[in-house]
């Protein structure tokens, strides 16, 4: 039973989320709108594709990021954090389903209200020059991969995804089932880029988020939180080893 705070909290919370989507849908016509260029060269076509490619390439890492932290650091009554990113992701572990049953608003509202505070940020790039289409198009991208990201998580865990989505995952545009099936195992501990999952190789190679975690450790002598919850390593119908499970 939700007591009238919490009813209230929520209430709130669905009117930011809303305002988020809506800036985050009308804000990037200001962002690209403002570039003083000559769009009608070969150099500006390929700065744009370029912008674009690394903006949702950042969105990757930074969904990595905020993953991390959240399975890792803090706890579910960390100051503002805690509800909203650790409670969720650790949720996440022990009921990978739940995800599939939120709605479009649930889904990516809250994502939304982090782009649209990049987006106002990013105005004040410069407006000129193939340098200032470069910035403005990557922070767009940024953006759309950060709206995204909660979308395409939800896609890899949905038992049955439409034939369109299926193509974007086997394309490997979008996060694959079976890619991110092999985060879903406790400890918990690889693959937390969710966007795509396009750096997750890269960055467990060069073992990325074990040096942070070390460094952190160093410094703080805070230890990161290791789950143990079981959890059936099955991510969108899809068993860790590739197979349909
Ligand atoms: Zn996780
Ligand atoms: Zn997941």
């Amino acid at each position: 039973m939700k007591s009238e705070a919490d009813r209230g909290f929520l209430i709130l919370a669905r009117v930011c989320e809303w305002i988020g989507i809506t800036l985050t849908f009308t804000v990037p016509v200001l962002v690209l709108g403002l570039v003083q260029c000559e769009l009608n060269t070969g150099a500006a076509w390929l700065t744009i594709a370029l912008g674009a490619l690394a903006g949702y390439v950042a969105s990757d890492w930074l969904s990595g990021m905020v993953h991390w932290a959240g399975d890792r650091w803090g706890t579910e009554k960390t100051f503002m954090l805690g509800p909203t990113i650790v409670k969720p992701f650790r949720e996440h572990h022990s009921d990978q389903k739940e995800i599939t049953r939120h709605n479009f608003v649930e889904t990516n509202g809250n994502n939304c209200m982090g782009t649209t505070v990049i987006l106002v940020f990013s105005l004040l790039l410069p407006e000129e020059g193939l340098i200032g289409l470069f910035l403005r198009v990557a922070a767009v991208g940024l953006c759309f991969g950060l709206f995204a990201t909660n979308q395409f998580h939800k896609w890899a865990h949905l038992d049955a995804p439409p034939l369109a989505i299926r193509l974007l995952q086997r394309l490997h545009l979008i996060l694959p089932a079976d890619h991110h099936a092999k985060h879903h195992q406790a400890p918990y501990d690889r693959d937390y880029c969710i966007t795509t999952g396009w750096l997750n190789p890269l960055l467990r190679k060069v073992r990325y988020f074990e040096v942070l975690e070390w460094a952190i450790e160093r410094i703080t002598g805070a230890a990161p939180f290791r789950d143990t919850t079981s959890s059936p390593a099955v991510a969108g119908g899809v068993a860790v080893d590739g197979s349909l499970a």
